[in-house]
């Protein structure tokens, strides 16, 4: 296995627990990849994800196989994320789904009368072309006009994927629109049927489901217990570990990092894999933490805030941790991440610690209030770190592992550069090749 986040360790979990005798080879010295936690002031925070969607399965079923379920945490109670539009902060409209309204009301306080009645021409509007090409931004322009596409759709969806709409994929990069949009020429439409069906399904126990969970301790947690398991079935584990390129002397090598990666380690054997394994972009972000007085806010009831990108600013959002998860509440003291950073926007990572933090307090002070001189900080960088899914990723990848099924067949790519950015589906992708090598 090469490379120790979520994916390798995963995946080496599952083919250990198959009696495959594994190797585990990570180039920094600990484990998670983009899953860890560090210092800010004297609490640790989470660093990369703090959450996952629940309604993937596959994240859950790990947590719960792995002993984790009564440490499975969600946020502390329904707070309102807000988006900064014009200068001022609106609470995002209810009934948005990945920003597209299914409530036109709900869009008054945030959406021009001509905007929103642009946007109410989806019900109507004859069907537009869908495919694996389409692009998030071309399917939603068409549909809803430019005002909900840029101030809504953009921050939600691209703010997911840290990417630009106007490259990113309908199909691979935006699941829930594109159902939705198959569901029904109207997307608005769709979505209100897809709402309906989960409702049918799960009745009342629908409006209690959660969105998100988080796991005490932070997502490090599963990284530790993953760790954990692999040392107590004698996996040979190896950190500071960087594998320089292929053939390795194994029965089957797991390439479990970011593609970019992948690419340099696979020329030798795959030239053709190489070459659309480097056709994958990535955005790099960058992430101030800051504790913060608590009455400096006090008071306080915000999940976060989305920018959209029209108002020009390095920030793109932020999470308000203290609010958000019970175990960064401090009577005295709140826990803000401020991120930075989407694909084509490189300002935030090029800029040196301390502009980064002039610039990014100097933003938040703007969006929402003046944090004063913050009583700690953290800057976290993740260069090249977010996978851009553009049109006609899945062939992509079916492509690279054809390639790789020809040139090198005991070669196996994994991680969320593939088949889904979030934890549960790099957990999905790594299960279901463990299973492929065990078989
Ligand atoms: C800031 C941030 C926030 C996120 N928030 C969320 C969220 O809230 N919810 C969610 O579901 N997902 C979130 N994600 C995505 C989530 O973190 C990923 O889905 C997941 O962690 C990817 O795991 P991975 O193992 O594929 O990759 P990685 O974690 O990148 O692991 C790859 C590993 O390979 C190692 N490596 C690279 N080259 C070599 C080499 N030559 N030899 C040995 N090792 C090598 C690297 O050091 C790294 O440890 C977020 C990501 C980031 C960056």
């Amino acid at each position: 296995m090469v490379g120790g986040g979520l994916a390798g360790l995963t995946t080496a979990y599952d083919l250990m627990k198959s009696g495959v005798q594994v190797s585990v080879h990570e180039a920094s010295d600990r484990w998670g990849g983009k899953i860890f936690s560090s210092a800010v002031g004297d609490r640790l925070a989470d660093a990369g994800p703090d959450n996952f969607l629940a309604r993937v399965p596959e994240g859950i079923e790990l947590c719960v196989e792995l002993g984790l379920q009564d440490r499975l945490t969600v946020p502390v109670s329904p707070k309102p994320a807000y988006l900064y539009v014009d200068g001022r902060l609106e609470e995002l409209p209810k009934g948005t789904v990945l920003g597209v309204p299914t409530d036109f009301e709900a869009l008054e306080s945030i959406i021009s009368p001509a905007g929103i009645a642009r946007a109410k021409e989806d019900l109507e509007l004859p069907p537009t072309p869908l495919s694996a090409h389409t692009t998030v931004a071309q399917y939603c322009r068409a549909r809803l006009g430019d005002e909900v596409t840029d101030t809504l759709i953009d921050p939600m969806v691209g703010g997911i994927n840290a990417s630009s709409i106007e490259t990113l994929s309908m199909a691979d990069g935006a699941g829930q629109l594109f159902a939705a949009a198959q569901r029904n020429p109207s997307l608005v439409s769709g979505l209100r049927e897809a709402r309906i069906g989960v409702g049918a399904t799960l009745g009342s126990a629908a409006q209690n489901q959660p969105v998100f969970h988080g796991l005490e301790g932070g997502m490090a947690t599963l990284i530790a217990r993953l760790v954990e398991e692999l040392e107590a079935g004698g996996a040979s584990l190896h950190t500071a570990s960087a594998v320089g390129e292929l053939p390795i002397d194994a029965d089957h090598v797991v390439i479990a990092t970011e593609a970019h990666s992948a690419s340099r380690l696979i020329r030798p054997v795959s030239v053709d894999a190489a070459e659309l394994l480097d056709g994958i972009g990535h955005a790099s972000v960058a992430q101030l933490t800051i504790e913060v007085p608590a009455e400096r806010f006090d008071p306080f009831d915000a999940s976060g805030i989305l920018v959209p990108r029209p108002n020009g600013f390095v920030m793109t959002a932020c999470t308000f941790f203290s609010t958000k998860w019970a175990q960064y509440s401090a009577d005295d003291r709140y826990l803000i991440r401020i991120t930075s950073g989407r694909y084509g926007d490189e300002r935030a990572i090029s800029m040196d610690d301390r502009q980064l933090a002039d610039t990014l307090l100097g933003e938040f002070a703007t969006v929402f209030a003046d944090p004063g001189t913050p009583l700690s900080t953290r800057i976290v960088r993740w260069p090249r770190a977010f996978p851009q899914y553009e049109p006609g990723h899945s062939q992509r990848v079916d492509d690279i592992n054809s390639a790789l099924e020809s040139d090198a067949p005991t070669v196996h790519v994994v991680g969320n550069s593939y088949r889904g950015i979030g934890i549960p589906a790099t957990i999905g992708l790594a299960r279901r090749t463990a299973a492929a090598i065990a078989a």
